[in-house]
């Protein structure tokens, strides 16, 4: 497997837990929007440790951005990922995935499941193809959610928020159900992508087909 020593050019937290890093692009490196890599820390202890993490910059930007979910808890490369600083150097890997856009549909999202839909959306933006595309963004609070901000600019009403953990006037609350993705979903025959944990995931997979949606319509990956 091929590795490739790059540096971080920033490193900031864009929520209480999510940090946005954005490294130096190996030549000739490509993906496609909604893949990934493994990535390990260049330091002594966390050369081995990779972790797999999606690209949410551009495949046509010049330098890689990776959105990340930290957990201090685990002691793990995420929480390793808290003390780094720019010029500190990560190792990625070969690019894999198995999300890839197949046309217009709803996009279902549990925390950082939605950073594969991250990229897909800042790529359907630049082509001005965003169409009836929706996201469905599950979270516990209100301030767990991911770049809220720039999903409302570029989604608009279809920026669609749930809150398991927090009563606001402004989202509802509650887990994703059939009765919700009933009220969201105007059209069962498009395309479906879920990503998640993976409890999250087969549920909202059974909602679905108990909806009526064709399982080869929907797209999954496990985070
Ligand atoms: C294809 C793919 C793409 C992904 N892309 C992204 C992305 O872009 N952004 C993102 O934020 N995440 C993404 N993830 C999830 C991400 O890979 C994990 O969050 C990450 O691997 C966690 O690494 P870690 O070393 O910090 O913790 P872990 O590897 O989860 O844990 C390290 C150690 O901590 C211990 N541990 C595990 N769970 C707990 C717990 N609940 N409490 C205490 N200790 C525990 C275990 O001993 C474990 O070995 C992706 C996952 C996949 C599969």
């Amino acid at each position: 497997m091929k590795q490739y020593l790059v540096k971080i050019k920033s490193i900031k937290h864009i929520t209480h837990d999510v940090l946005q890093i954005v490294t130096e692009k190996p030549l000739k490196y490509s993906f496609n929007p909604g893949q990934a890599t493994e990535i390990a820390i260049n330091k002594n202890g966390w050369k081995d440790e990779k972790r797999p993490f999606s690209f949410t910059s551009l495949p046509e930007n010049d330098d890689l951005e990776f959105t990340i979910k930290t957990y201090p808890t685990h002691k793990g490369v995420t929480n390793e990922l808290l003390h780094l600083e720019n010029g500190d150097e990560l190792i990625l890997h070969d690019v894999f995935g198995a999300i890839a856009y197949k046309g217009d549909g709803v996009f279902i999202a549990g925390g950082a499941g939605v950073t594969p839909f991250i990229c897909i959306f800042r790529y359907l933006q630049s082509m001005n193809e965003t169409g009836d595309n929706k996201l469905i963004f599950a979270n516990k609070t209100k301030k767990d959610i991911i770049l809220a901000l720039e999903f409302k600019e570029i989604l608009g009403e279809n920026f669609i928020n749930i809150l398991s953990g927090e009563i606001t006037d402004k989202y509802p609350n509650g887990q994703i159900d059939e009765n919700f993705l009933k009220v969201h979903i105007d059209d069962l025959g498009q395309q479906f992508y879920i990503c998640g944990p993976p409890p999250m995931m087969e549920a909202i997979q059974k909602q679905l087909v108990r909806l009526g949606v064709n399982k080869e319509n929907i797209t999954v990956e496990e985070m």
